[in-house]
């Protein structure tokens, strides 16, 4: 045998991500039982799915994950009578990281001093654990399929491996066994350590795991058994057995259901976003049983994809045990329950947020962002929309900072039919938002956007129970005059007769220096403090759903746009006053265009600041200048 030995070595990221393991003072060593319990798990599952769907491979070994504990040379071994693997199998399934995420996992758990211990169970490089532990690790392994040869692989977790041909006395399957290192045989080496480790772990494991002779895991379907029966703590233990998180779940919703489909299910609502770092957004999907056998894990057809920071299980009776992966894609009976979970989903978010505003802002906080994508979600637009939250100018500590639309609509003014937004990148930005001081004035409330989701949102909801879904920038202005205002300002005097008509010619005067920069320059009496602002002249899209397009189709121009001045502002009162005196005065030309960047700049248009900067140090010489003369002449 020993000729067909075959020495290979590791990939660079795996030398590097068992350097980072073994060295890795934070993390709870005892994991790699929960690992390689799971994998051996994984094995048993795919060996019963290839039974159910190929009756002729006539199986009659029993599933059965066993440990045993060997003293004397210092091993431990955790033997599975799963699928086993192939010789291809195991040089890419143990000779690389296969999960796209990985690479990323090694740099960032490199950096991070906080405990691994969740992100090796979620990133897929559980196997390799087993080093923060061990000297060598040797694998021996035979696949279920017809005529593949039983093999060992062997490494002391370094450099690289050896894969030998060899003969078993088993079927199919795979035993690993672990030669503990020094450091860890005390806390290790025994079936009562191993016991206490599997209880904590791998409690929910659905196949018998057996240490020395006596079976460890006793807990069965935990979605199965009665409600009442079970303690919030069975919850929570299942919960983190399920996805490695180590905070108790913020919300769990534990229900069955027997018509138009039959289907018992556990869910969890995770208190944070678990995909920590935004690159593992396919990692979600609620697991498919059917009578208690795992059909497939992730299946992402019973839960929209908006929903699927809910984590969980799904267990029917109506689906065959033999069904196909592939046909699942399409079966009714998942859309069926999918429709059905969504609801249930849904209504539970909508009692959270009855019940408990606080807990609610934390959801709102860990899964908005995804839960934003639903406004595709037609069916449940009604229930969908309640459940949105947004910053507003309004602050309530009472709401957590954050506004649902029912509850604008209950401090909406008389007569008002309209809920009003803007899209500012803060609340201090908000605040110098030349499109919002009206709304300041009145005492309107405007809700606050801060993602660009959030305008897809409004545009596709367009109303929310009879109240249309306005961008601050577009409201029509008599629309908001006829409210009161709440807060006056300063009323310049107004302009004569004479000044009126000047004022009128320097507005044509600012065009003409703009050019095809702006479609129109136009007076409006909806400024206040803000000298001008600038519009879509179509009243169409928003200037930031526009950008976004933009951006879409890589289109860097500035976009022409109506340039509204506020004639009681003082800036235009001395651009008057100079343009009286001389209509050609270079000034105006100068404080036009400095306007007009200005604005375009607080619209988030304006690429290169050059010319802007040039002439506000011009502008700063000369007033410089002008200042000194002043200080000379008194
Ligand atoms: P993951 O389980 O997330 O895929 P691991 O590092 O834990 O990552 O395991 C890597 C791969 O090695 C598994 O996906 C599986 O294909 C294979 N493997 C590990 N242990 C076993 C086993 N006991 N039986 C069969 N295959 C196994
Ligand atoms: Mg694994």
């Amino acid at each position: 045998m020993a000729e067909t030995t075959e020495k290979i070595e590791f990939k660079a990221e795996i030398s590097q991500l068992l350097d980072i393991l073994v060295h890795s003072l934070y993390t709870n060593r005892e994991i790699f039982v929960r690992e390689l319990v799971s994998n051996a798990s994984d094995a048993l599952d795919k060996m019963r799915f290839e039974v159910t769907r190929n009756p002729d491979l006539a199986d009659d070994t029993e599933p059965e994950i066993k440990l045993s504990v060997d003293e004397e040379a210092k091993t431990i071994t955790i033997s599975d009578t799963g699928i086993g693997m192939t010789r291809d199998e195991v040089v890419s399934n143990l000779g690389t990281i296969a999960h796209s995420g990985s690479a990323e996992f090694v740099k960032l758990a490199a950096e991070k001093s906080e405990s691994l211990d969740s992100l090796i169970g979620r990133f897929g490089v559980g196997f390799y654990s087993v080093y923060m532990v061990a000297d060598k690790v040797k694998v021996t392994t035979k696949s279920y399929q017809d005529g593949a040869k039983a093999l060992i692989w062997e490494s002391d977790g370094k450099t690289g491996y050896e894969i030998t041909e060899t003969e078993v006395d088993f079927a199919h399957g795979t035993s690993i066994e672990i030669f503990v290192n020094e450091e860890n045989t005390s806390r290790f080496l025994s079936e009562s350590a191993l016991k206490d480790i599997i209880k904590r772990h791998s409690n929910f494991v659905s196949f018998p795991i057996v240490v020395g002779d006596e079976r460890v895991n006793t807990v069965t379907a935990l979605w199965r058994e009665p409600k009442f029966q079970i303690k919030q703590e069975q919850y929570e233990e299942f919960y983190k057995f399920l996805t490695y998180d180590s905070d108790a779940p913020i919300d769990t919703l534990h229900f069955s259901v027997d018509a138009p489909v039959q289907f018992n299910s556990l869910l969890f609502i995770p208190k944070k976003d678990l995909d920590i770092f935004g690159m593992d957004r396919e990692n979600w999907g609620l697991d498919l049983y059917v009578r208690r056998v795992l059909i497939e894990r992730q299946n992402k057809n019973l839960l929209p994809q908006y929903l699927s920071f809910v984590k969980g299980v799904v267990d029917t009776e109506d689906l065959p045990l033999n069904i196909s992966r592939e046909t699942l894609q399409d079966n009714l009976l998942i859309g069926k329950i999918s429709t059905t979970l969504t609801k249930q989903v849904l209504g539970q978010l909508e009692k959270m947020a009855k019940d408990d505003t606080e807990k609610y802002a934390e959801f709102w906080a860990a899964h908005s962002k995804i839960f934003k994508a639903g406004y595709t979600d037609f069916l449940n637009k009604d229930l969908w929309s309640k459940l949105l939250r947004f910053e507003s100018s309004v602050e309530s500590e009472e709401t957590k900072g954050l506004v649902s639309f029912e509850e604008y609509i209950e401090r909406a003014k008389d007569d008002q039919k309209e809920i009003y937004y803007a899209y500012v990148a803060s609340r201090e930005a908000a605040k110098l938002n030349p499109h919002l001081e009206i709304f300041r004035h009145k005492g309107i409330e405007v809700l606050y956007l801060y993602e660009p989701i959030d305008e897809f949102v409004m545009e596709t909801l367009g109303e929310f129970n009879e109240f249309k879904l306005v961008a601050a920038e577009h409201a029509n202005t008599e629309t908001l005059d006829k409210f009161e205002t709440i807060e006056k300002e300063d009323e310049p005097e107004p302009l004569n007769e004479e000044q009126t008509h000047d004022m009128e010619e320097l507005v044509k005067k600012m065009k003409e220096i703009l050019g095809d920069k702006v479609v129109e320059v136009k007076m409006s009496n909806r400024l206040s403090d803000s000298p001008c602002r600038l519009v879509n002249p179509d009243g169409g899209m928003t200037s930031s759903m526009e950008k976004i397009m933009r951006a879409m189709n890589k289109d860097n121009s500035i976009p022409p746009k109506t340039m509204e001045i506020n004639g009681k502002h003082p800036l235009l009162r001395s651009l008057l006053n100079v343009f009286e005196k001389n209509p050609d005065d270079d000034f105006i030309a100068l404080s036009t265009r400095q306007l007009h960047e200005s604005a375009l700049l607080l619209e988030g248009y304006l690429d290169d600041p050059h010319a802007l900067v040039g002439r506000i140090q011009d502008l700063l010489t000369r007033a410089g200048g002008w200042y000194s003369e002043l200080e000379n002449k008194n």
